[in-house]
């Protein structure tokens, strides 16, 4: 089961090693009225409820563990322009709505940043970011990829030329790049527990240790777990992965059309500011353009945190520190002599397409999934635009929401095997 596997992943992550949470909020019990109740303190959930709670609802957030257990308080910390795939908009949309869909994900990032500050969220944010090609002929997609988006967006990236590469990155592996100043890095947990401290400090109530069993539909839903129940207006459903874990009566329509994929982080010892600092430029995030791909950042206390691997079965790789750090060795052999006492993972929730799957179930429950890996910014507008869309300003939420998914075929049993052979193929094609 999802949850049982998910439990080796979560013990050994540098995140949770260097945060104090607070006391945890009570879990939910008896009967709580809320004009709208949010599953899931992720990101997600968060950034609605806070969204919801400036306009005036009465939020509650119910989750089934604590806040940030999910993807939102393990991820790579990497904020990034744009979608998982842009295909899927690009091949859907006319090219006034992808432009419209592109600066969403701009505003994603101003968000981030407006946050931080507007709430004081202590979080290590670094600007900057750098997109990497292994080769000659991913550098040319790369650099013709990057052109395009400034044509088409008018969003400004910088080129990184073969013969400069070496003055951004002190590793061997790369050929070319792009450098874009707005996205950048931070700790994620950092980040989630401060969205959950000002939405506590604006009234929201939090519930933790209160998984959702069964939400009875109806004009007034009714969210239920085992000792509790929240009766409200609106439900938006932000559970990522899990949500059907802990009931099949809380939306089974959901999870066909997402599925879990795991993928894995590893951080060093600290190295000292002056070896960190001469790793990468700005000490900017990176991923290379690989479809399974490496991403990596130096954290504020010169650690290497570097992600990658996916597994689709859902099982944790063997030897995950020996094989993640190879693969780091692999980019940076000079950190040989670091120790790498830190390796977690988590799920990533994608879609057949990659594009994120927003939408409604009737007329008063809202979802919010298939983030596919590319989620850290994106989950800030996820909640904004559903709480434009309560307030009854549904253009923005409707735009994504138009985007068109397909279940993954043979449905939760074979979905697996059936994405192996898909992502082989694209593993082949890493390659080329
Ligand atoms: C290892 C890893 C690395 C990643 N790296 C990056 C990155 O560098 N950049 C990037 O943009 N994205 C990255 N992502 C993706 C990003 O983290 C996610 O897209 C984002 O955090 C999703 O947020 P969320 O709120 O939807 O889900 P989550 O953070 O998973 O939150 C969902 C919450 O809902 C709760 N929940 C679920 N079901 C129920 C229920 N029935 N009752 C009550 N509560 C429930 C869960 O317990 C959980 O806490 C990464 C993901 C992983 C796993």
């Amino acid at each position: 089961m999802l949850l049982d596997k998910e439990a080796q992943l979560t013990q050994n992550s540098y995140y949770e090693a260097s945060v104090t949470r607070p006391a945890p909020s009570p879990a939910l019990m008896g009967r709580v009225s809320a004009d709208v109740c949010v599953v899931g303190a992720g990101l997600a959930g968060l950034s609605a409820a806070l969204e919801l709670r400036a306009k005036g609802y009465s939020v509650a957030v119910i989750e089934a563990k604590t806040v940030g257990w999910g993807a939102s308080g393990r991820n790579g910390g990497q904020a990034i322009v744009g979608y998982a795939s842009d295909e899927a908009i690009e091949t859907q949309f006319a090219p006034e709505a992808c432009k419209r869909a592109w600066n969403i994900t701009v505003e994603a990032l101003q968000l981030i940043r407006q946050r931080i500050a507007d709430h004081a969220i202590d979080c290590d944010f670094v600007p900057g970011y750098m997109s990497m090609a292994v080769n000659e002929k991913k550098g040319r997609q790369l650099a013709q990829a990057t052109a395009d988006i400034q044509k088409r967006y008018g969003y400004e990236m910088q080129t990184i030329a073969a013969p400069d590469i070496k003055s951004w990155i002190a590793s061997d592996r790369f050929h070319s790049g792009a450098f874009d100043p707005q996205s950048g890095h931070l700790h994620p947990l950092k980040y989630t527990l401060g969205l959950a401290q000002a939405a506590r400090a604006a009234g929201v109530q939090i519930f933790e240790n209160s998984p959702v069993v069964e939400i009875v539909r109806g004009a007034k839903p009714l969210v239920k777990t085992k000792q509790g129940e929240v009766v409200c207006d609106f439900v938006v459903l932000a559970g990522n992965v899990y949500l059907d874990a802990y009931g099949k009566a809380v939306a089974p329509e959901l999870n066909k059309r997402i599925m879990p994929v795991g993928t894995y982080i590893v951080a060093t010892e600290s190295m000292g500011k002056e070896r960190a600092d001469a790793l990468i430029r700005q000490r900017s995030a990176v991923c290379d353009t690989n479809f399974v791909l490496d991403y990596f950042r130096p954290t504020a206390d010169h650690r290497m945190l570097f992600g990658g691997r996916v597994s689709y079965s859902s099982a944790t790789p063997v030897n995950l520190i020996g094989s993640m750090r190879k693969r780091m060795l692999d980019v940076f052999p000079q950190l040989s002599d670091l120790d790498v006492p830190y390796a977690w993972g988590g799920f990533v929730d994608i879609t057949m397409n990659r594009g994120p799957d927003f939408g409604r179930l009737g007329t008063n429950m809202y979802y919010l999934q298939g983030f596919s890996g590319h989620g850290l910014a994106l989950t800030g507008m996820a909640g904004k635009l559903v709480a434009e869309s309560i307030a009854g300003q549904a253009e923005r939420f409707d735009l994504l929401a138009k985007i068109k998914h397909h279940p993954f075929p043979g449905g939760p049993l074979m979905r697996t095997p059936a994405l192996v052979l898909g992502m082989l193929y694209y593993q082949l094609k890493d390659l080329l």
